[in-house]
């Protein structure tokens, strides 16, 4: 194992060599599978080689940077750390190589902003962020995680068998709260009891994992996990997917998480299914469902390997026993959609790039602070696909994805969180977004 993290069970640059040397530079990550590319305006999945155009910007060419970093062919500096970074980590070049090969981009692409942070130490927006997480618990200049806690009237603050995990991006944007008072709203009319933490909410190290600063995550988490782990609770509820993506796919690296953790898209649609929750009213809409890579490809669980990797052949890798590949396709994708055609009126649309095929909406791995024109460009290009459809509304459920996407407007496709729409169904309210009738 890479020598640097050595008490936690990430994958450092050297233990990916035998997967990275396997790229036999075809490109195919920079495209939806082929078999599921439906016309060349959407043949792409990489926001970041659409925004910068350069190979270096693709999953296959960060594959190749690590290989040439671990073949001493190349250094990390200052000036080739952009070109790491400037790439949500959306997973969609994952996806696109599991169809030929079992590397394993992501993992690659983590390990090497890791050997990035070792070396170079982080970005002047990175550090602010960093500095934040030490000196305020998230990541922004100001606020505290209660703040959001006058407009979710009602709710247990404190410890309770069901915790509901906020998130920064939903606990301190003001712009969240409407949907942050829905999302709890609906969880009570559920006859779901439960609590939030208010202060004393953990942050879950999803950024800095993100920015490759492990010690850092790895602290995060552990103590994250512990508190979880002593609180009593019985069941963790997500708020926030690039949260839920952290805890499923990395915390368990770590350490062990004792009660359950789901998303709240998939505790409403069991109460919906179950009878608990009732969407009655209609919303009469043509909506569009996107989703999001933490939601979705990029939420699929941890699936420790320690077996042996041999050569046959001469040329030919074989793993000893199997090693697990995750593929993108057992993420969360069915029950938001479930949820969405359970609401009277609704007509659900499918985007072209749909499921593990989905096009990022440009907001994660640390690139909507950091690199806003990416952030941007993404955006843009997820609303003009929304904007071919007939999509009178496009609905999502992160946060950074409710933010990012409703920040741009080129299709005249607003964006409502999914939320807002079952809301408006519950209760008759329309006040969250304009569409529904
Ligand atoms: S990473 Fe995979 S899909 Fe991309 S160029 Fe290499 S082998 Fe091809
Ligand atoms: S993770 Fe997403 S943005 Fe980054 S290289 Fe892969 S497809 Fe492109």
């Amino acid at each position: 194992m890479d020598t640097t993290h050595p008490s936690s069970r990430h994958q450092g640059l050297e233990d990916l060599r035998y997967l990275a040397a396997k790229c036999v530079r075809c490109s195919l990550c920079k495209f939806p599978p082929l078999v599921k590319v439906e016309s060349q305006a959407t043949s792409s999945i990489c926001p970041s080689i659409d925004t910068y155009g350069f190979h270096s910007h693709s999953g296959g060419g960060r594959v190749l940077m690590a290989l040439s970093v671990l073949e001493g062919r190349s250094e990390i500096t200052e000036a080739t750390r952009d070109a790491i970074y400037q790439c949500t980590l959306c997973g969609g070049c994952d996806v696109s190589c599991k169809y030929v090969s079992d590397i394993e981009i992501t993992e690659i692409m983590m390990a090497l902003r890791a050997r990035s942070f070792d070396a170079t130490g982080p970005t002047d927006v990175q550090r602010r962020i960093l500095d934040n997480l030490d000196r305020n618990g998230h990541p922004y200049e100001s606020g505290t995680r209660e703040d959001c806690l006058a407009d979710i009237p009602g709710v247990r603050v404190g410890p309770g068998p069901t915790i509901l995990l906020l998130g920064s991006a939903y606990a301190m944007s003001p712009e969240r709260r409407t949907t942050l008072r829905n999302m709890v709203r609906l969880l009570g009319a559920a006859g779901i009891d439960v609590s939030v933490l208010g202060a004393d909410e953990p942050d879950v190290g999803t950024l800095a994992l993100a920015l490759g600063d492990l010690k850092r995550f790895d602290r995060s988490a552990s103590a994250a996990i512990g508190m979880l782990n002593d609180s009593g609770a019985t069941e963790v509820v997500c708020a926030d997917s690039e949260d839920w993506a952290t805890i499923r796919a990395h915390w368990p690296k770590v350490a062990e998480l004792g009660p359950p953790a789901r998303h709240v898209v998939e505790v409403l649609d069991d109460a919906v299914r179950a009878g608990r929750l009732t969407l009655a009213h209609p919303v009469r809409v043509r909506a569009a469902w996107h989703d999001p890579c933490s939601l979705g490809r990029r939420s699929e669980p941890y699936q420790a390997w320690d077996g042996e990797v041999r050569k046959i052949q001469g040329q030919l890798l074989v793993y000893d026993p199997p090693r697990p590949v995750n593929r993108g396709s057992s993420g969360c994708y069915d029950p938001p959609r479930r949820l969405l055609r359970a609401v009277p009126g609704l007509e659900l649309i499918e985007l072209p790039r749909n499921r593990e095929c989905s096009y990022c909406c440009g907001a994660g791995g640390g690139v909507a602070e950091a690199y806003p024109e990416l952030a941007t460009a993404a955006a843009m290009e997820r609303q003009r696909e929304a904007g071919t459809t007939g999509a009178e509304l496009l609905v999502t459920t992160c946060p950074g994805c409710e933010q990012n996407l409703g920040g741009v407007e080129v299709a005249g496709v607003p964006t409502a969180s999914i939320y807002d729409v079952l809301a408006a169904s519950v209760w008759n309210q329309h006040d969250s977004f304009t569409n529904g009738s």
